[in-house]
């Protein structure tokens, strides 16, 4: 069995293991319930506001503007619902290429009519138009508009601080789905005037099941659970203590390593776009995925010809040792269901495969995985 490899790291990431050694003691030595008074409790207690002070500084925020949840699904619903509930939103305008945690809560909330959905024009590659984005605030003021930062499918970049400053002139809420971008680029809202962005820690090396809603400060919002009043009544449940101190970590980690693992992280793209360029005929790159500066550094979504080798190219890569994705890990493995895709275009003769890194890949492995391709495509070595 040859070794295995591992690229599909924008749908999940390994454990660091300092955040794994972080999170031990949460799950054995300190138990207890963090809302208890006594010594067991106040202990959890302190470790879950430690998480929040902590996370806070990397974003340059209020600790009390973090609030914990089950991860970017979860605080891409409370952003969706709780905003449109308490603000009394009409109109919302997003694009077509969000991740279903945005898309379905929004396509569900416009079918019962409890909302206008806008979505906003996007060029060929993917690009957000912003320009047509300012066309619709100025038509609906008061939005509630969510873009997210980094698109997990093709890579595409939204400049969100441009989205943001353009909502807010227009009375409205911004929101962005952070997933891609927590921990692997700095977010400074004070300079992004985002009312929300979400996160989630699997996406950088945390663990799965945690992540973030910031909510900026007198941004009133009702919320989605009701419960025993945690997070400051914004989300009622008994905290992922484990989870919560593996995601301060991760996040720790992410930023103080950030050039390093930018850097190698952009040296195994750039090899591997070279390789596919050279050695492999008739590819192209989704979206911006194969412009190094444009574009999300983990993420290289390349569109191969269909034909009797690519047919089943997942598969075959997979029974290889080789772990990628096809549009998104949400599109069960198969380009054909992938709304991104679809939405810029992608013609039916193509077959997507999304290679995703992460600092623990090595050179090693983008040459081992070439040489498998290339035999799957009967591509012969040169
Ligand atoms: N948003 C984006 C852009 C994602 O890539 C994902 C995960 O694939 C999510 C939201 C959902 O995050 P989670 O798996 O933490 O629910």
């Amino acid at each position: 069995m040859p070794a295995h490899i591992y690229l599909d790291n924008t749908a999940s990431t390994p454990l660091d293991e300092q955040v794994r050694l972080a999170m031990l003691s949460y799950m054995d030595e300190f138990y207890g319930n963090p809302s208890s008074i006594h010594s067991h409790g106040r202990k959890l207690k302190v470790a879950v506001e430690n998480a929040r002070k902590s996370i806070a500084v990397w974003f340059n925020v209020s600790p009390s503007e973090i609030f914990f949840t089950s991860g970017g699904t979860e605080s891409d619903n409370i952003a969706v619902f709780s905003s449109i509930n308490s603000f009394d939103i009409k109109n919302v305008i997003t694009s077509p290429l969000e991740h279903y945690a945005i898309l379905k809560p929004l396509s569900y909330l416009s079918s019962k009519k409890k909302i206008n959905l806008h979505f906003v024009r996007h060029d060929g590659t993917g690009n957000i138009d912003l320009n047509h984005l300012e066309e619709l605030l100025k038509k609906f003021p008061r939005s509630f508009v969510s873009l997210m930062h980094a698109n997990n499918e093709i890579g595409n970049l939204t400049d969100i601080e441009t989205a943001a400053r353009m909502t807010k002139e227009n009375d409205g809420i911004f929101h962005s789905d952070t997933v891609q971008t927590v921990g692997h680029y700095r977010i400074d809202l004070q300079n992004i005037k985002a009312d929300m962005i979400s996160a989630s820690a699997h996406k950088f090396h945390g663990p799965k099941g945690v992540g973030f809603l910031y909510i900026r400060g007198g941004c009133q919002l009702e919320p989605l659970f009701y419960g025993g009043g945690q997070e400051r009544n914004m989300r009622g449940g008994t905290e992922n203590v484990s989870g919560i101190v593996g995601l301060a970590k991760a996040i720790e980690i992410g930023y103080k390593d950030i050039t390093l693992q930018k850097n190698h992280i952009l040296m195994l793209k750039k090899k591997l776009i070279e390789m596919l360029q050279n050695e492999i005929s008739s590819i192209n790159f989704n979206g911006l995925s194969g412009d190094l500066d444009k574009s999300l550094y983990t993420v290289l979504s390349v569109a191969f010809p269909r034909n009797e080798h690519t047919e089943m190219l997942l598969y075959n890569l997979d029974i290889n040792s080789i772990s990628v994705s096809g549009g998104s890990a949400c599109s069960s493995g198969s380009d054909a269901g992938s709304h991104v895709l679809k939405a810029i275009g992608t013609p039916t003769d193509r077959i997507s495969i999304r290679f995703s890194f992460s600092k623990l890949n090595t050179m090693e492995e983008i040459y081992l995985m070439m040489e498998r391709l290339k035999e799957i495509l009967k591509f012969k070595s040169t």
